[in-house]
């Protein structure tokens, strides 16, 4: 167990193009054993529809437009944005449990929530997945086989433009996601070194160490 001199409640953003890989890596991310550590999924708001397999509660929180609208005027949400064709939005409440309380908290966002987060919170790690090319992400994504070829036609289209533009969303890291177990094990090298950074650790808890 390593000395604790970190502050707790860490904040993890990771995005990506569709298909990019983001979703994979934050399920290998939420392990049994990292949940037991106080690592949390970001469980977000959308207006889309359930996919098969999704569950209310654990992948989004599935709400019509109206109880969308309520939630956003109420201010609930730390960022919303309307991504494709629907509605999405992280909800203000367990981030701040987690700054509070500690923990790791895993957000799955597109790249102008990433933005937006950082922006609200800078000392969130934000860091972009790179599907190591183009085809590979057409392939991934009609692979998956959950959209109809008119939302993967809007899909390709701002994925291409988001991997030309990710510069632009002030991230702080790139990972290349060639290969699930690497592109993980990175992220979690990333997330320990951004903790040892001089301006996240908690002065107090050094202090008792340096004297
Ligand atoms: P999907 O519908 O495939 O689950 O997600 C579509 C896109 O919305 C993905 O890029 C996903 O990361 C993003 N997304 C999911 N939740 C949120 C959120 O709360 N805010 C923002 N800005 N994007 C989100």
């Amino acid at each position: 167990m390593p000395i604790n001199y970190k502050k707790t409640g860490k904040m993890v953003i990771i995005s990506s193009p569709s298909g990019g890989g983001k979703t994979s890596i934050c399920r290998r991310l939420l392990n049994p054993a990292r949940k037991k550590q106080g690592w949390r999924f970001s469980v977000s708001f959308t207006t889309r529809e359930a996919r098969t397999g999704e569950k209310n509660g654990r992948e989004y929180f599935f709400v019509s437009d109206q109880e969308f609208d309520r939630l956003q005027k109420q201010g609930s949400f730390a960022e919303s944005f309307k991504v494709h064709l629907y509605k999405y939005g992280t909800p203000r409440e367990p981030i701040e449990k987690v700054r509070k309380e500690g923990g790791v908290m895993v957000f799955d966002v597109d790249v102008e929530g990433a933005r937006r987060l950082h922006q609200e919170y800078p000392d969130a790690i934000a860091i972009f997945i790179l599907p190591p090319s183009i085809a590979a992400l057409k392939d991934r994504l009609k692979k998956r086989g959950t959209e109809t070829n008119e939302q993967l036609a809007v899909r390709y289209e701002n994925a291409r433009i988001e991997m030309k533009t990710f510069r632009d969303y002030n991230f702080d890291y790139v990972v290349v996601n060639q290969e699930l177990n690497e592109a993980v094990k990175q992220v979690l090298a990333i997330v320990e070194a951004h903790g040892c950074r001089i301006e996240n650790v908690d002065e107090e808890q050094l202090r008792r160490i340096t004297g």
